[in-house]
């Protein structure tokens, strides 16, 4: 026999779970619905943190902000591109999403930047980890606490729609049994498609055989589940490559490495570019180098200042050497040119005028804090900006703007917030954001019908 819920929701990232939290808290019926033997879909590589502005975090720490300049440097990271109603909602929802979440235990409170920002405004854990680990074992302490449930590796293959109105799921368990589960409302969070080479490739020729940063449960499947029912997707073909990925492990290096003060090195021993640009740009300027690839080059002060960065060295793909010069030896870097473009940006630091490249934010210290590492990087296939239409109430809608009745959907299988660029911290800020809304809303109207 069918199971009866008020709220499926489709995938367990963090959009879905901050989804299922807010509609369990609205007094529905939940259950969510996980393809992958694991909670916590891509979310839980993510990185650096979750962009806010007005934050009480951000008032604590003396950091002047406002959410009209959080807007402008979105839309312009985003190529104008954005969806403007989509982000003014973001924007605006941005410190109450913070809130939320420390009132669910999970403090985001220490403050960093990322690239296409002018302001400290990227919130991250008090002990400077990566976010999403902290932000997947918060949320699903609170999915506990509320008695949620999960259902693992269980597939949604297919969402169910009657007379123009979605009706609940079918589902297939890991034994290949499929079964109908009734609900009113079902949101759809099932994260983007940087893991479906042909469907990349497909809107990107240009990106066949780039490494992607994403799980393998990255491909897609809401978007197609969601455009059978009728839904309009908008920017499939704004893929995002991020700049720095080390190529033999697919490990991103999170941006806060530069946030933290890093730079980037050519093979030459040259810095090519602002480092703090966005990733659509700094990615660019990487592909352009005769080898295609550079290093990520940092002194001890920045690797003590960013957790991440001891991931890093216990995966052991980080160079590290007492002095510049050993280090230049050991990346078969020319030594002289290293140690100058070393010296070179230390001053720029002293003087807080990047007179080469332009870089304005996190000009922290001078780089003379032995030891010195490098990390050998490329860019990779990181997020897909594109994907369904949702109204601002995260009602999925038709090719005629209209609602599907009962169809809700948050994250990244989303498609307008970001534009034709997504900045840094923004993604972790889409899915907790929207992820509440879709809740709220999706709880309220399955009771109310
Ligand atoms: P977001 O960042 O938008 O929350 P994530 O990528 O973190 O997205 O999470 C999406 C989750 O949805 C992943 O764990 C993925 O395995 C899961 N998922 C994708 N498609 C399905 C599906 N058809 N049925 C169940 N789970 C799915």
């Amino acid at each position: 026999a069918p199971q009866n819920y008020d709220v499926v929701v489709v995938g367990s990232g963090g959009a879905g779970l901050a989804a299922a939290i807010q509609a369990s808290d609205a007094g529905a019926h939940v259950v969510i619905i996980e393809k992958m033997p694991t909670i916590g879909g891509n979310t839980i590589k993510a990185s650096v943190g979750m962009n806010a502005a007005e934050t009480r975090f951000q008032k604590m720490k003396g950091i002047e902000d406002s959410k009209e300049l959080f807007y402008d440097e979105t839309l312009k990271g985003g190529k104008f591109k954005n969806n403007p109603e989509l982000l003014r909602e973001f924007v605006e929802l941005a410190p109450d999403a913070i809130e939320w979440l420390d009132g669910n235990g999970i403090a985001l409170n220490d403050i960093t930047i990322t690239g296409g920002m002018s302001i400290d405004r990227t919130h991250r854990p008090a002990d400077r980890s990566a976010v999403g680990g902290f932000l997947i074992s918060g949320l699903v302490k609170n999915i506990n606490k509320r008695n949620i449930e999960v259902l693992l590796e269980t597939s949604v293959a297919e969402i169910l729609f009657e007379d123009g109105v979605v009706t609940g799921v079918k589902v297939v368990d890991e034994y290949n049994d499929s079964r109908i589960l009734n609900a009113k409302s079902v949101i759809v969070s099932t994260g983007g498609f940087s893991a479906n080479r042909e469907l990349v490739v497909k809107y990107r020729p240009e990106l066949d055989g780039f490494v992607t940063t994403n799980h393998k449960g990255a491909t897609g499947s809401g978007i197609a589940m969601l455009q059978k029912i009728g839904a309009d997707t908008v920017d499939m073909g704004e893929i995002q490559i991020h700049p720095t990925v080390e190529q033999t492990t697919s490990y991103l290096i999170s941006e806060s490495i530069r946030g933290g003060g890093a730079i980037l090195v050519s093979q030459a021993g040259k810095r090519f570019y602002n480092e703090m640009e966005t990733r659509d740009k700094v990615s660019a300027e990487i592909i352009a180098l005769p080898e295609k690839s550079a290093w990520v080059i940092f002194d001890e002060q920045v690797r003590l200042n960013n957790k991440a960065a001891d991931e890093y060295l216990a995966k052991g793909f980080v160079v590290s050497a007492p002095t510049v010069e050993e280090l230049a030896v050991k990346l078969n870097m020319d030594q002289n040119s290293l140690a100058a473009t070393l010296e070179r940006y230390n001053q720029f630091v002293e003087k807080q005028d990047d007179e080469d490249f332009g870089r304005k934010t996190a000009l922290r210290h001078p780089l003379n804090q032995a030891p010195f590492y490098g990390i050998l990087i490329a860019p990779g296939v990181h997020h897909t900006m594109g994907g369904v239409t949702i109204n601002i109430d995260t009602a999925v809608l038709d090719s005629q703007k209209q609602p599907i009745r009962g169809a809700w959907a948050a994250g990244e299988v989303v498609g307008g917030i970001h534009g034709a660029n997504r900045i840094g911290g923004n993604a972790v800020a889409d899915i907790i954001i929207f992820g509440i809304l879709a809740g709220r809303n999706a709880a309220e109207y399955a009771l109310a019908n």
